[in-house]
């Protein structure tokens, strides 16, 4: 028999008065003040909030679960800004684990080495000479190795010629250690411990899979799956579906095994032939799977501006006639747009530079045009630069603005440079508008890219209430707490068409739900105290410590 749950003594986020909410199995029965609440005998376990904020569970809308996992064994560099600290971090871990093949460290800023020092062979070679290692910067589409590293991966001279990916070379035609995209990191990372396993949802591709390493991959979605309900996250958007971690999830899904809600779009690259496409949408239109749903798919349109990747309206500052590149041509684009629109599928495409918002604005009209207009909610994730012509296509054509608070350079760890210069400065006011883009009345829906920034919705949370403009004259994006975290519940359900099932503490909404342990008004100055203290999903207990 179901577990009828009740809580007692919590209190609401934006007034703070006394809430009571009863569960009935999976499902929120009972709402409202505590002196209203009727009596229930059949209650089987009651819990006291102790005056702890309950909100809606989190959705995490943009998310890499896989990768995220399996980022749980390597060396996190997100807090490291200067070669001295880089310098004992990197030793500590290569004395930790002294049988590593390849030692792998992630969420490496750009200047990790220090200001204006952008990272190389030579400069890893003099930190760990001795050992192949490969740092993952923090955006997820650069990597730096040494030339241990290089070495076991054969990358000595003649580097494979890539497409959407790079070798970096020097003049001499020498890998300089810099690896672009993840075909070039691909060629690395197959040599640590996990098999370069974070790579093999990433690339769009179906990975070679034994039995042990199906076991492997599940455990590894198992720990980023607790690790999501350790942080009160019930819902989370995984954004890189292939049909290697449909099966997995799938068989996950069905056996009980998801502590939590996934979604997961299917990945279409733009080297995929017509089967496989076809394959995709086929697999993306397949009924939900008990926590696990399908219903999308996802593309990349650009890449990111540390690596001069994401595709812009004007040249790069300093780079004439360099304004990046898209990664579909528009044919290819609409073309694709159209078929899965058809196919009554949700689009999420990552857009980083304005050009690329703008392409993939054509594909989802071009999608309407060819279609006819539905509630299709087609996605922009990220949206790090916008341009003003563009912001009311997004109310015209029904778009969902999926964006990550923890984004901005100056943000969340995140330095300023060299990104703001590379965006340069006359842009800076059309950088991640999210205010923007909720003042014009486009839906907004929060994540964090994990494990490219940190997992914590609070930590996010806290990204968002206190980011300050670069500059005097670039407009202030934040927003009242309450629109913060109506984008990390309601506006995440929203973007995945579950409104009407979850995101709002009331009766008969799913019983997802999630207790903190401080006010998230303190969340504007402190990123660190707030923490969950209880996360239930579907009625089930998945996290509780002490409160
Ligand atoms: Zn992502």
């Amino acid at each position: 028999m179901a577990e009828r749950i009740e809580i007692v003594n919590a209190r609401m986020a934006d007034s703070g008065a006394p809430l009571s909410v009863r569960l009935d199995g999976e499902q929120i029965e009972w709402v409202g003040p505590p002196e209203d609440m009727p009596n229930d005998a059949s209650i089987t376990r009651r819990i006291d909030a102790q005056g702890q904020v309950l909100l809606p569970g989190f959705c995490d809308s943009h998310l890499h679960l896989f990768w995220g996992g399996v980022t749980l064994d390597q060396l996190d560099m997100l807090q490291i800004t200067d070669r001295e600290a880089a310098t004992s971090a990197l030793r500590a871990f290569a004395s930790q684990h002294p049988d590593e093949q390849l030692l792998c460290a992630f969420s490496a800023n750009y200047t990790f080495l220090g200001a204006g020092t952008r990272p190389d062979r030579h400069a890893l070679d003099a930190i760990v000479p001795d050992r192949a290692l490969l740092i993952m910067a923090v955006d997820g589409h650069t990597a730096w190795a040494n030339s241990a590293a290089l070495e076991l991966a054969g990358l000595t001279d003649a580097v494979p010629h890539l497409r959407g990916a790079e070798v970096v070379c020097d003049t001499s035609g020498a890998p300089t250690g810099e690896l672009r995209e993840g075909g070039a990191m691909d060629l690395v990372q197959r040599f640590a411990a996990n098999g370069g396993r974070e790579g093999i949802c990433m690339a769009g591709d179906e990975p070679a899979a034994s039995a042990s390493d199906r076991a492997r991959d599940k455990a590894t979605l198992r720990r980023a799956l607790a690790t999501c309900a350790s942080y009160g996250i019930t819902t989370a958007v995984n954004m890189d579906g292939n049909l290697y971690q449909a099966s997995l999830l799938g068989e996950m899904a069905q056996a009980g095994e998801l502590p939590i809600r996934v979604s997961l779009p299917m990945r279409i690259a733009p080297h995929h032939d017509a089967a496989r496409i076809a394959a995709l949408i086929e697999a993306a239109q397949q009924p939900p799977i008990g926590k696990l749903s399908f219903g999308r798919i996802k593309m990349f349109m650009d890449g990111v501006f540390d690596s001069w990747t994401a595709y812009r309206t004007d040249d790069y500052p300093g780079r004439e006639g360099d304004r990046g590149e898209p990664l579909f041509t528009p044919a290819q684009f609409n073309a694709i747009c159209c078929q899965a629109d058809a196919a009554g599928l949700q689009i999420q495409v990552h857009c980083v530079g304005d050009a690329a918002v703008r392409a993939t604005l054509d594909g989802y009209q071009a999608a309407q045009q060819a279609n006819g207009a539905r509630d299709a909610r087609h996605r922009i994730e990220h949206i790090d630069l916008l341009h003003p012509d563009d912001l009311k296509r997004f109310s015209q054509l029904g778009v969902v603005a999926s964006m990550q608070p923890v984004h901005p350079p100056g943000s969340s760890g995140l330095p300023l440079e060299p990104t703001v210069s590379i965006i340069g400065r006359n842009r800076w006011g059309d950088t991640f508008p999210w205010a923007a883009l909720h003042h014009a009345g486009v839906p907004l829906a929060f994540g964090t890219d994990w494990p490219t920034a940190p997992l914590s919705p609070f930590n996010a949370i806290h990204a968002a209430l206190s980011r300050q403009p670069w500059a005097p004259d670039c407009p202030d994006q934040r927003l009242p707490l309450s629109e913060v975290l109506h984008a990390y519940t309601a506006g995440g359900a929203y973007a995945v068409f579950a409104e009407g099932a979850r995101g709002h503490l009331a009766p008969a909404q799913q019983a997802d739900l999630v207790l903190l342990s401080h006010d998230p008004h303190d969340l504007a100055l402190d990123a660190t105290t707030c923490h969950a203290t209880l996360t239930i999903c579907a009625g089930d207990i998945i996290h509780e410590v002490s409160r």
